[in-house]
Order: structure tokens, then sequence, then C-alpha cells
């Protein structure tokens, strides 16, 4: 692996991490192409699947389907729309309806028989996506196999690559070599260094409103579109938004947007209210499971609403990701967000009004994507009158924008480096 000499450690760290985390799913393939995998004499005694279940959200899906035995299955990928295929011997399918009802990235469930003792379960999704893991193991009670099938939002180029793969490997009974599959599977070197901007709230969600009624979402959206605007402008980036206009927008869907671009940079910005008027000025946020402070608290339970406002239940705490990779893969994405906060913080303290200890952590959902570094930028307070008359000042804003531009520019030329 190409590294530059005048890396620091830690930023060589970091790039084999991304490379291992990129390599994870490819690695899940190749363990999991059950090539040696043969039919059973399906005719006579048929494979019975009798439970489907699925849990998680837009980003991240578990699904678990028992069956009386160990199932003989094989995978595969179609796009348009983006499916997965699971082939099995004659299956008799005890399903509950409900269980197949669609949920976070999976849109539509189907099962049926193919005749000549084949059956088959079809998973689509609106959108592109990774098969993490998918095993079979055997029940710790004894009675029966079950099938455990971790999906993931990918970018449309890593399904691609995913479905070439598996082409490739079916074709042969040689599976692929991994390192060339590590290094197939990495992004064009000269691919723009890319951010989603993500404007807070929308359509029915609208977050905070000012003393002289000013709406959180329009905010955060005309800010967005200027910052967008500005970004572009240089000529140095790939930028995309998570909404354009007012609609609203789950927490999980706007993390999904940020995978699906492979963003290496995520904002989310928003304009926050609080019951004391006096407290004003920015904050910048990075993800930690503890909140850093009781103003940091209760600004996460603020935003974090949004879900709620749109009839949305928290999802499953299981959804949480336990693979040792993945675990360093998100430390390691949580110090590159941590070094872009402490950038914005410096840049934005030279042009506008701060609040005390300006970089503050919490739980926030929209942080979560565990491979794009994230922070919530709050511009001030709706809730404080001299706040609220800047954050509409055009001078104010474009002084913010220059400072946010400031601070993605440094922060770009350090993981720049760093990626090699
Ligand atoms: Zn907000």
């Amino acid at each position: 692996m190409p590294c530059r000499p005048n890396l620091p450690d830690r930023a060589a760290l970091a790039l084999v991490l991304r490379r291992l985390f990129i390599g994870i799913v490819a690695a899940i393939f190749i363990a999991w192409m059950p090539a040696t995998l043969h039919a059973q004499n399906p005719v006579a005694d048929p494979l019975a699947a009798s439970a489907y279940r699925m849990a998680g959200d837009a980003t991240r899906m578990r699904v678990v389907i028992e069956f009386d035995r160990e199932p003989s299955l094989k995978w595969f990928l179609l796009r348009a729309p983006h499916r997965l295929v699971i082939d099995l011997p004659a299956t008799a399918f005890g399903f509950d309806a409900k269980a197949l009802d669609p949920r976070g990235l999976v849109t539509e469930v189907r099962y049926g028989n193919l005749g000549d003792g084949r059956s088959r379960i079809i998973l689509a999704s609106d959108g592109p996506f990774a098969v993490e893991k998918l095993a079979v193991r055997k029940n710790e009670d004894g009675a029966g196999h079950r099938m455990m099938l971790d999906l993931v939002a990918a970018s449309e180029r890593q399904f691609e690559q995913a479905m070439a793969d598996l082409a490739r490997a079916n074709g042969s009974t040689i599976a692929p070599d991994k390192r060339d599959r590590l290094i197939t599977a990495q992004r064009d070197a000269d691919r723009k260094f890319t951010i989603v901007l993500d404007p807070g709230h929308g359509g029915i969600d609208g977050g905070a409103e000012g003393v002289r009624g000013t709406a959180e979402k329009d905010l955060t959206l005309s800010f967005c579109q200027e910052l967008h605007a500005a970004l572009e402008k240089t000529g140095r980036y790939r930028v995309f938004m998570t909404r354009t206009e007012d609609v609203f927008l789950r927490l999980d869907e706007r993390v999904r947007i940020a995978r699906q671009h492979e963003a290496d940079l995520f904002i989310s910005v928003h304009a926050d209210s609080i019951r004391y008027r006096n407290i004003r000025g920015a904050t910048v946020y990075t993800f930690s499971e503890q909140a850093s402070d009781e103003i940091a608290r209760a600004a996460v339970i603020r935003e974090n609403l949004a879900d709620s406002l749109a009839g949305i239940e928290n999802p499953e705490k299981s959804q949480q990701v336990t693979d040792i990779l993945v675990d360093l893969v998100r430390r390691e994405t949580l110090g590159f967000s941590v070094s872009f906060a402490r950038a914005l913080v410096d840049r934005l303290d030279e042009t506008i009004e701060m609040i005390k200890n300006p970089h503050r952590s919490g739980a926030y959902r929209v942080l979560r994507a565990p491979d794009v570094p994230s922070v919530l930028v709050e511009l001030g307070y709706l809730s404080n009158p001299k706040d609220e008359a800047q954050l509409l000042d055009v001078d104010w804003r474009k002084r913010a924008v220059g400072s946010l531009i400031e601070a993605i520019a440094s922060y770009a030329a350090m993981v720049g480096g760093a990626r090699g």
C-alpha cells in the first residue's frame, strides 16, 4: 500500500482502516459465496421457512429468516430497482404477511416457488445497498437454522462493484483474490472531495421558531443554498444537499444520502432555540454517546425529535454495529469529525459570535454514519433577538459561509494528504 513518508502515524492508520472498511463488505462476499452448498432433495421433503423478521432503518437493516434445517442458498444482486435475490431449494413458506411490510432500506419482500424444485426470496430497496453479512447459523436450542442478513445503505458505485464481483465469482469455482478486490473496491483517486450539506428540518418539521417568527427549516435551507453556491464556485468540490426544498426528511434518510454519495464530509445546519433568551452564538457539535453538557443534552433531544414529529418510532438499539473493524472505523471517523469541528470553530470564531465552549458533543442521530466525518452546526439561537437578526442578515451569512469554506479547505487539504 503506497504510504507517504511524511504522513503522521494517525493519518496512516486512518488510511489503512478506511481501506479495511471498504474491504469488509467485499471480504464478506467471498466468505459467503455459497458455491459449496448443494441442493437437497427438494421434492420429497421441502425446506420449511417458518418465520421472517426484519428491523432497522434507511441506513441499516437486519433480516432474520427461520428454517427447519440448514438451507442451501445462493444469492445475487439485481438493479432497477436494487434487489437482493436469495435462491433456495423447494421451500414451504410460512411467513406472517405483517412481518413483510416495507421497512427502512427494504421497500418490498416477495417470495415464491419457481418450480423445478427451486424457490426464491427477493428483497427490493429504493436505493443502492451492500450486503454486509449473510450467514446461516444453527439455532442454540437445537431446533432448526436461521439466516441472518445485514444490509447497509451504500453508493451506486459500490452496488455496481458488488454486482460485478458476484458475476465474476459465479462464472468460476475459484474465489476472486482478496487483495485484488480490496484494490478494485476503492474510490477513484482523482475524485473530487465530496461534501453533503444537510439543511435541518423541513416540511411538517419546522424546527425552532424565532422571536420574530423565523422558521428554522427555511433559514437552514437558504443558508445551505448559499454555502452550496459558494463551494461550487471554488470548483474544488462535489457538493450535494439532502433536501433542496421544503420537504420532510427522516434523520436516517439524511445519513443514507451521505453514504450514497460516499461523502468525505457531512455538515448538518441548524439554528436552535433555548429557554434562556440571553444565550447566543454558534455551536459546532460532533457525535458522542454522552452529551458534553446540559446545553448539548437539551439540543440533542430537540434535534432528534424530528422523527417523532412524523410519527416514526425510535430505531431499535439492536441495530448498533458490533463488528470490531467497523467499530475502529467509527472511532477513526469521529477523530476526523473532531478535527474538522476544531478547524471550523477556529474560523467561525474570527467572523461571528460563538457560544462559550463552542465545540460540544451529543448523541445526534444525524451524525451516526460510521464512515462519513460529520458535524452539526447550530448557527445561532433563534430564541435570541440579536442572533435572529444576524441570521437574517445577508452580510453576516456571507461571513459565516466564508468561514465554513476556509475550514473545509484546510480540512480537505489535511485528509487529502492522509488518504494518499
Ligand atoms: Zn434544528
